[in-house]
């Protein structure tokens, strides 16, 4: 156990060393933009200003000012919080603050300043629940996390829970709040700001602060960055910015901090992140991989089947509305296909999934939709708006002497359709089914947003426990181009299948056959 070594002796020597040094920091170009990388729906720590314009909150104010310190020209990147090391590692980044734990995995892989925030986690739960206290209260139940978090790390370790993860701690707090969710994991300090400052309502914190974390600035490995960043903060705590930015930003006097995080203590620094490749993580990766990727892939497989299937069906019907001779049924048809066809998916989902309960309980009424059919309702809503032009398409391009041909042997409007008409129409557009099928294949990882575990976001969870991007979404491409060819190659053989040259031609080659 370290004890809580707060620093002043150590910041007096540090503070000398650089005043002797201090040309150095001077020599800090000001015009070399620092490239900070933040995910910026984390308030109180980052989130947008007022006006839109830019960030605010207490790790923007503490980079601002740690900036202004060693003269560096910090500039903030908004970027997902699970995409914030592999661009550290990558170097597309500088530096990354963002509410961000030292964990002794993340050490292994980027380097970290001295720890800024004491921190932890809490667990927030729907405000009329008595049965949840603790973590050992969470087994077998539904947790929401943010993925890449340490609250998602934290709740991946409770037994049978099934852990539903989120692109932002928002989303997370918004599916609690539906119902959908027994509990959120989360930074106490985020969620009580959440209820307390931004009016979230219907939601508790129990258990506060359940672990100790210490947040820190992370940069690449070798940056040689770290020491000045550490000499700017010992400076802003010694010069009392330190404790402005806080007092702005939080009640109460500011946490002890240690020099050195705890969980940072007793870890061997490893070749791991001059060779992240090396060959126990090689292997580990690849497990997962072959663990993983196939489950997510069956699960896109089972989306696109269930969605195409569907907005089929609702594509004819909305064809053979467009092609009907009711005016309002038509007008009303083209506003839902120029609505869904106008609009991004990813906002049709959100509508379907956080939208609507959220409208719904605004009213009165209890009710939500489960993820599944919540994906694939928007799924096919939006691909049958496609499909409908498609296949009307496909069932004008048939020839105008066969309605009449039909209507003259007594057959009504329906019927033809069925028995003469659609039967063509389907062979015409299996083309451009087909098409449609492969992007939807590609559009379901879209559904990541809502918790799916689908395929892409299986290779999100790999990356956030190995930060292997590169590697991991490769093989995420590769498996994507496997299901998009094999679907290619199903259409192409329905095609064939279906086409009655091809098929006379196989008849008649069968009973050639037969006849020898
Ligand atoms: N402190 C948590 C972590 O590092 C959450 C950070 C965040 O969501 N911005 O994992």
């Amino acid at each position: 156990m370290i004890p809580d070594c707060y620093i002043l002796g150590i910041i007096a020597f540090i503070t000398i060393i650089f005043t002797t040094f201090n040309p150095f920091i001077s020599a800090q170009s000001q015009s070399i933009p620092f490239r900070v990388g933040t995910e910026p729906t984390f308030p109180p720590f980052e989130m947008p200003s007022e006006d839109g314009s830019g960030l605010q909150g207490f790790d923007i104010d503490l980079m601002k000012a740690i900036g202004n310190e060693v003269g560096l020209d910090v500039q903030f990147e908004s970027m997902p919080f699970d995409g914030i090391i592999p661009a550290l590692q990558t170097g597309s980044l500088d530096a990354a603050i963002s509410g961000m734990t030292i964990t002794a995995e993340r050490g292994r892989t980027v380097a970290f300043s001295s720890p800024y925030f004491k921190a932890g986690l809490a667990i927030a739960v729907q405000e009329n629940n008595d049965t949840i206290k603790n973590f050992d209260d969470l087994k077998g139940l539904k947790i929401a996390v943010q993925i890449g978090t340490t609250g998602a790390m934290e709740a991946d370790k409770i037994p049978n829970a099934q852990v539903i993860s989120f692109d932002s701690v928002v989303l997370a707090l918004q599916e609690l709040v539906n119902g959908k969710v027994d509990a959120v994991v989360n930074d106490a300090p985020v969620t009580l700001f959440a209820i307390k400052e931004a009016g979230l309502q219907g939601v508790k914190v129990v258990g506060e602060l359940v672990t100790e974390e210490f947040y820190g600035i992370a940069l690449p490995f070798n940056s040689e960055k770290v020491m000045l960043l550490n000499y700017g903060l010992f400076q802003i705590l010694r010069n009392g910015s330190y404790n402005q930015i806080y007092q702005k930003w939080f009640a109460g006097e500011p946490f002890v901090l240690p020099l050195i995080a705890p969980s940072l203590i007793g870890t061997t620094s490893t070749d791991f992140a001059t060779n992240p490749l090396n060959n126990s993580n090689r292997q580990s990766v690849l497990s997962l991989l072959i663990q993983r990727l196939p489950q997510g892939a069956v699960v896109t497989l089972i989306l696109t089947a269930c969605s195409i299937f569907f907005g089929f069906i609702g594509a004819s019907f909305i064809a053979f509305g467009l092609i009907s001779h009711n005016p309002f049924v038509k007008n009303i048809l083209r506003i839902y296909v120029e609505f869904f066809r106008g609009t991004p998916m990813l906002v049709q989902l959100f509508i379907i999934y956080f939208g609507l309960p959220a409208f719904f309980q605004g009213i009165g009424l209890n009710w939500s939709l489960e993820r599944f059919p919540a994906a694939v309702i928007a799924l096919s809503l939006n691909v049958a708006a496609y499909l409908a032009e498609i296949i009307r398409g496909g069932i004008e391009s048939i020839d105008k002497g066969q309605w009449e041909a039909c209507e003259a042997l007594g057959m009504n409007r329906l019927q033809t359709l069925k028995e003469v008409i659609m039967p063509q129409a389907f062979r015409r557009v299996l083309p451009p089914l087909g098409n449609e099928f492969i992007t939807l294949i590609k559009d379901t990882s879209l559904v990541a947003v809502i918790g799916f575990a689908e395929l892409f976001r299986q290779g999100q969870l790999i990356v956030a426990s190995t930060f292997q991007a590169f590697q991991v979404y490769i093989a995420v491409a590769l498996v994507y181009l496997c299901l998009t060819t094999l679907s290619s190659f199903a259409f192409k053989w329905l095609e064939q299948k279906m086409n009655p040259v091809a098929q006379a031609k196989r008849k008649s080659a069968s009973q050639n056959l037969n006849l020898t």
